[in-house]
């Protein structure tokens, strides 16, 4: 898929900028703060409707404003295509296919595929379960957009269940909280099934083709393995055996949720553990080893999706590349050539080699222009 054009209106430090895209390879140069990432955190939002550097819309609207605008043209095998998402202070979103306002935002999603690459993706490997999880929701969003509705549906069951739970803390545990805390248990693991189900799906998936980028890129001695581990045994791919373990998982550690005011047990606190050689990533080598294995990952990002959606995403680099050493981003390079549509952003152009400049646009970030 090639993004073709992008316009974005009072979206975080651009008051109104078209940006038309020339080539395979794009790269955004400019001083800190200017914009750079900001673009690139817009191509994201189009085809994920997260930011991973923001939860609140209002950080994405530009001061003073009120609502924000990023709208694209995305050519396809299948045709082009107009995407436009209207952000607004109040969380309140617009989405607009092809000029039709959508109801749904899954009926959004799928129709630009893209994998981000910032520095901020070293914290899957340094950082804690809840990075890891967003990561890979963020990816099952992208290959199943129904994973969307079922994640928000979780979600919305657990805030009630907790709010449930924080109501009745102090209150003694009777039958009749007992059998209307049932009701939510029930409903939390149907949905926390579907999660884990598409989860454990989505890890069958990435971690034999990521293991296989981790060892071309490390020298193959060092062997990646991707393990979903969620909080109930996951009964090989037996759906009502592993929502009957999560209601008995749920039952048991009932006294202590209502202690805590919050659920203990459910995909809000799955793990998704990597390991080299068998130790946990995290503890195992040097931040250079560390960056070798979400390259790895990312890269499988690339693939698996290329794989299901049928066509390939659009990269977005986020100064990445002074992060790798020259073997690792020849790497990269190599792999991207010309098939995937790359936007890289960059404070200085000395970091790439000159067949690369020749063949690659060359956008100046400044100011928000
Ligand atoms: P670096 O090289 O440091 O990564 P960058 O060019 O990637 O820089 P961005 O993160 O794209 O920088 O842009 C940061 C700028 O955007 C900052 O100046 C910040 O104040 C501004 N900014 C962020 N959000 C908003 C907003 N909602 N309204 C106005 N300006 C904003
Ligand atoms: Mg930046």
């Amino acid at each position: 898929m090639y993004l073709k054009t992008l316009h974005l209106r009072h979206f975080r430090n651009y008051q109104e900028q078209q940006v038309e895209f020339t080539a395979p390879k794009t790269i955004l140069v400019g001083n800190n703060a200017q914009g750079k990432s900001n673009l690139l955190e817009a191509v994201e939002l189009l085809a994920t409707l997260r930011s991973h550097r923001t939860f609140r819309d209002r950080d994405l609207v530009q001061e003073a404003e009120e609502l924000a605008q990023i709208s694209a043209s995305l050519k396809r095998e299948t045709g082009i295509s107009t995407l436009n998402l209207i952000l607004r202070r109040n969380g309140r979103r617009t989405v607009n296919l092809n000029g039709e306002n959508l109801r749904r935002q899954m009926d959004f999603l799928g129709v630009l595929n893209a994998v981000q690459f910032s520095s901020l993706d070293l914290d899957l490997v340094r950082g804690g379960p809840e990075g890891r999880r967003h990561w890979l929701d963020t990816l099952l969003i992208q290959l199943e957009p129904i994973y969307a509705h079922i994640l928000q549906q979780y979600h919305q069951i657990l805030r009630q269940r907790n709010a449930f739970l924080k109501r009745n803390a102090e209150k003694l545990y009777t039958t009749s909280l007992q059998s209307e805390l049932a009701i939510w248990d029930v409903q939390l693991a149907t949905a926390g099934t579907r999660v884990i189900r598409r989860r454990e799906r989505a890890i069958q998936r990435l971690a034999p083709i990521a293991k296989k980028w981790h060892a071309s890129i490390s020298g193959s001695k060092e062997i990646l393995q991707i393990k979903y581990s969620p909080n109930v045994p996951l009964e090989q791919n037996h759906s009502e055996k592993v929502q009957q373990a999560l209601l008995e998982k749920l039952q048991q550690r009932t006294i202590a949720e209502l202690h805590q005011g919050t659920t203990l047990v459910g995909p809000h606190r799955d793990e998704i553990e990597l390991t080299i050689n068998q130790t946990p990533a995290r503890q195992y080598g040097s931040q250079g080893q560390q960056r070798t294995l979400v390259l790895a990952l990312k890269l499988a990002e690339l693939q698996l999706i290329e794989e299901v959606v049928g066509e390939p995403p659009l990269l977005l680099l986020d100064d990445v590349l002074a992060e790798l050493d020259p073997s690792r981003q020849n790497q990269l390079l190599d792999t991207i050539q010309d098939r995937f549509q790359t936007i890289i952003t960059t404070t200085h152009l000395g970091a790439f080699d000159s067949q690369w400049l020749n063949s690659s646009q060359i956008l100046y970030v400044k100011s928000g222009k």
